[in-house]
Order: structure tokens, then sequence, then C-alpha cells
């Protein structure tokens, strides 16, 4: 078997990162060799084991990205975006890779993230799972078929804590449907309806957001014509969902030439 890859965690202190931690520890190809969280945090110094459970890994949690650099080969940053943008200019002339998981970015700081990829490997999906990776090529499908006949709606639901909406994953659905049908997701999105719309504008692909309690992430996307409908749903129930698909990204991100990369290359589904 070949070397395991060389793996650390930036933002791991977080719902994600501790996720992360657990889901390398399980993978037989990933070792993990740092993790950091941000400066002033309790976490800071302490053994990994603590915010992932198990066994020491004697890999202690630091506050300077920078030392990540010296020991891995990909960095698996779920933070925010402008702390990912910081990792992506810190590795930036090493042969560091980065699979970002940060959702939430604003249009200039997308094509930031794109300039980066220029000079480094970045793997970047919105959602990590592999059933949300292959309901968007479902979804690609649908589209081309239902054509301009069918309204499309896009219902997502995720936890309080939330910060971004609509979720990254519900826009990349957006934005798969979009192309599929000839339209410009900028120019066709309706985020949300209230007082007197007027009637649906049959272009539109319109978003509901709703943010409750403890829900994980829930995307639906309705296709709705006269006297029929077809909703694709994904669910997720468990994080480790995520967490061990951005894994199984980092691992092979690890042998990748530079460039900007997402699920559907890890899945072979491009
Ligand atoms: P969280 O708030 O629980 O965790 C974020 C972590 O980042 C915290 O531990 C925080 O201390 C740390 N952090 C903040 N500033 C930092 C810095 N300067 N350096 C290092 N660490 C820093 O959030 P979460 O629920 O884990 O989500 C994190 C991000 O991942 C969000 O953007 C979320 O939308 C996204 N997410 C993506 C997927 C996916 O599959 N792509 C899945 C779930 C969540």
């Amino acid at each position: 078997m070949s070397t395991p890859a060389k793996l650390a965690v930036n933002g791991a202190a977080g719902r994600m990162g501790r996720q992360l931690l657990m889901a390398i520890a399980e993978h037989p190809a990933a070792h993990l060799t740092g993790a950091a969280d941000a400066p002033g945090q309790p976490t800071i110094g302490i053994d990994t084991s603590v915010l992932s459970g198990g066994e020491a890994t004697g890999v202690a949690v630091t506050d300077n990205v920078s030392v990540l650099l010296k020991s891995s080969q990909v960095i698996v940053d779920f933070t925010a975006p402008a702390v990912s943008l910081g990792v992506l200019e810190a590795v930036t002339n090493t042969t560091v890779a980065v699979v970002v998981g940060t959702t939430g970015f604003n249009a200039q700081q997308l094509k930031q993230l794109e300039a980066y990829a220029l000079k480094t490997p970045i793997m970047f999906a919105p959602n990590y799972s592999v059933g949300v990776t292959v309901a968007l090529d479902l979804l690609d499908k649908a589209a081309r078929a239902l054509g301009d006949d069918y309204d499309v709606e896009i219902i997502e639901a995720h936890h309080r804590h939330k910060v971004d909406a609509p979720s990254g994953t519900a826009l990349t659905m957006g934005d798969v449907v979009a192309k599929a049908l000839g339209r410009d997701l900028n120019e066709c999105a309706v985020y949300g309806r209230e007082g007197i719309t007027g009637a649906r504008d049959t272009q539109t692909i319109g978003f509901e957001t709703i943010r409750a309690g403890d829900i994980i992430g829930d995307h639906t996307v309705l296709f709705a014509g006269n006297g029929e409908r077809i909703e694709i749903t994904h669910r997720a129930t468990d994080r480790m969902t995520f967490a061990r698909g951005a894994i199984r990204a980092a691992v092979w991100l690890a042998s990748q030439p530079p460039g900007l990369y997402d699920m559907r290359d890890v899945l072979g589904l491009t």
C-alpha cells in the first residue's frame, strides 16, 4: 500500500473540524499531521483526540496555520471565507494543496479563490456528500429533459447556527439547473417572496430558506408543471457524510497538479 496522505485540519474545533478529525482517523489512506484553530480559542495547545475522541494523536492544535505547511500535503479547511482565503494565500508557492469546505463566498472572493488555483491544487465543493454530488447530476438531466415548461423552486433547511443563506449547496443546485436551461443564475434567481409579488415569471428559479433546530442539511429541488411535479430531495442526517467525502477528496487531491476541482472529479463524473 502507498504512503498515507498527510492531512491537516484548519478549524479543527468546529462542528465540521471535529468530524474531519474522526474521518481522518478511520481512513486507511490518510494520516493526521496537523490541526489549527483561531487564536485565543481554549482548544489551542491540546491534543486533537480531546476534540475527536479516541486515542491520543500526538498532534496539538496550533493557532498558526503556517505550522501546518511544514508537515502536511493537504490542508482541509472548513472555517469562514476570509479565513479560507488566508490559508490559500499562505500555501501559495508551496506544494501544499487545500480542500475548501467553507461556504458563503461572495463573487469577488470566488474570483480570488479561482486565481489561487493557478498555483495550488484546490478542491472546492459546497457539499462533500456523495449523495449531493449524484443529485447534481440528476438535476442536470431532469432540467434538460423538462425544459422551460416546468417552474423550478429550491427549498433548503439547516440548523439555527448557519450564518449564510441560501446554502452553498442550494446555490450550486440552482446554478446546475440554470446552466442546463441556458439561463444565468445571477439574472434569474429570486430569493424569498413577500407581499404583492405578481404572478410567477416562468424564467425564474426561486429559493426558500429554513433555519431551525439542529437540521444538518435538507435540499429539495421542485420542478412543477401542469398536472404533475417532480421533487429531487437530499437529506443529510449525519455530518460525517460531509467529513468522509472531504477526506476522500483530500486523499485524491494529494496527487493532483494545480487546478480547481470539485467532487465530480473525485467520483469520476466529469
Ligand atoms: P463552526 O463555527 O462550528 O466551525 C468553524 C471553526 O473555524 C471554529 O472552530 C472557529 O474557531 C474556526 N476558525 C475561525 N477563525 C479561524 C481562523 N482564523 N483560523 C483557524 N480557525 C478559525 O462552523 P461549521 O458548522 O463547522 O462550518 C464551517 C464552514 O463549513 C461553514 O462555512 C459551513 O457552511 C461549511 N460547511 C460545509 C460543508 C460542505 O460539505 N462543504 C458541510 C458543512 C458545513
